[in-house]
């Protein structure tokens, strides 16, 4: 055994930074391991390369956009929340901003800028970071965590690191590319916990319409509504796009929360699209009458040209088999009732889903039976805490997963240092 530290965190993600930077500050001897050449790879790639650090909503609204137990997280955010993470950003040099929606972005557009913010605070907390440091296993005697196994991925090096707490802040499964690869999950496993069933969460849907020319499209300001057994679940307002495998874009991704366990559950799922959502039927009837009107013996094509992105008219034409030459004041009411309810009710069958390497994140994890929310110390195994998103929580879209990481992280680093400190 050599080098002991009072605490030592495994993943150098936005959790694992935000931990050992507490518990630095708080005067412990820390050792930050993170197996990849440096920390924080996911970090870097958040928000499209600008990083969504935080949403400035209210405590109560932050809460129902988390699952499935957000009062789980009500001690952690009590102890860092969204003001917390925005001053220690700016006071080390990231100014931010808040944009639509709360949504709350570094100004200079950069999430490197966040993460390399976070690396320099933690060293100078005199946190201890080591890249190229995979930890393999635990040392466990009578029920207390008191070591790592490390193996250096460079030299090959195989060491055991003597500690008093250890806090797991190994992420998810998604992006495995970024050293996200569930390690914590297993570790915790042989620890004696139980990981409630991983699946990736904020994903891509799968349809088994894709219309090929509609690829790319970027639909704004529609409205989709999810149908589950036939029954209306939930609905979502904003952004979609078509690919080569089905839908994406925002609100696809937030109803992708509901849709991968109703497919995993075998229910029959259906995305239903409104292309038209602030005209009511009535409202599109009479508008599209008066462009009927305006337009006299001008075709089909023309019309939809009015009411369609272009790349959607080809495919509308598709589907309702009108010939576009037909001039519009020879559509018959049969014709035009269903433009009316294509526009209306766009429908998409779903066949499945995206998987780990396509998904934000990872819904389920280590159960939050076995963690005590007020310190994030493991129930099981003494000294043993969970930060950010290995533990079965997870948010929306919105920039409330780091959230999650950067609480979970400030009170597991804050309560194993004081554990650590006080053993001493
Ligand atoms: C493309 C993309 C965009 C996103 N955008 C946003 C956004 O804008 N806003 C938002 O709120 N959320 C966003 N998220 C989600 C957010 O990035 C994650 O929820 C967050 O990074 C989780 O933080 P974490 O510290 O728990 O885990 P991670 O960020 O996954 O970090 C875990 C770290 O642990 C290391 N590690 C794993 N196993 C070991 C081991 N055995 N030994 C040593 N080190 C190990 C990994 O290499 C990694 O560095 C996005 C996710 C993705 C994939």
């Amino acid at each position: 055994m050599k080098n002991a530290y009072d605490v030592a965190v495994i993943g150098a993600g936005p959790a694992g930074l935000i931990a050992a930077g507490r518990a630095a500050m708080l005067g412990a001897k820390v050792v930050l391991l993170e197996k990849m050449e440096k920390p924080a790879r996911k970090l870097r790639i958040t928000g499209k390369g600008r990083c969504n650090i935080t949403s400035m909503k209210l405590l109560e609204d932050y809460l129902k956009e988390i699952s499935p137990e957000p009062r789980f997280l009500r001690q952690a955010f009590g102890a860092f929340f969204n003001q917390d993470i925005i001053d220690l950003l700016e006071q080390n040099g990231v100014a931010t901003k808040t944009e639509r929606g709360e949504r709350v972005f570094p100004v200079s557009e950069k999430a490197w800028d966040v993460a390399e913010a976070l690396v320099n605070w933690a060293k100078k907390n005199g946190v201890e970071i080591i890249n190229h440091s995979q930890v393999e296993g635990f040392i466990i005697e009578n029920n207390v965590v008191n070591g790592v196994k490390v193996i250096n991925s460079k030299s090959g090096i195989a060491e055991s690191i003597n500690c008093k707490c250890v806090i797991i802040a190994t992420g998810g499964k998604s992006y495995p590319a970024t050293g996200s690869t569930g390690d914590g999950y297993k570790f915790a496993e042989i620890a004696g916990h139980k990981i409630v069933s991983l699946r990736p969460s904020l994903v891509g849907i799968e349809t088994k319409q894709v219309y090929k020319s509609a690829i790319g499209i970027d639909l704004r300001n529609i409205s989709a509504t999810l149908w589950i057994d036939g029954k209306k679940s939930a609905s979502e307002f904003g952004e979609a796009n078509f690919t080569d495998y089905g839908l994406d874009g925002p609100i696809i991704l937030r109803l992708s929360r509901f849709i991968v366990d109703s497919k995993i559950a075998g229910k029959k799922v259906e995305i239903s699209i409104d292309l038209k959502p602030a005209l009511d039927h009535q409202k599109l009837e009479s508008r599209l009458q008066r462009d009927i009107i305006e337009l006299g013996k001008k075709d089909v094509k023309t019309l939809l040209k009015l009411l369609l992105p272009s790349l959607l008219i080809d495919v509308f034409i598709d589907i309702l088999k009108i010939s576009p030459l037909k001039p519009v004041n020879q559509l018959n009411g049969a014709e035009k009732k269903s433009l009316i309810n294509l526009l209306k009710d766009f429908r998409f069958d779903v066949t499945g889903y995206r998987g780990w390497n396509e998904a934000i994140i990872t819904a389920g994890g280590i159960s939050i039976k076995e963690i005590n929310p007020k310190t994030m110390e493991s129930k099981i195994v003494k000294n043993l805490y969970f930060a950010g998103e290995v533990i079965d929580v997870d948010g929306n879209t919105g920039g409330y997963n780091l959230q999650i990481a950067f609480s979970t992280g400030w009170l597991a680093g804050d309560s194993s240092a004081k554990q650590a400190l006080e053993s001493i």
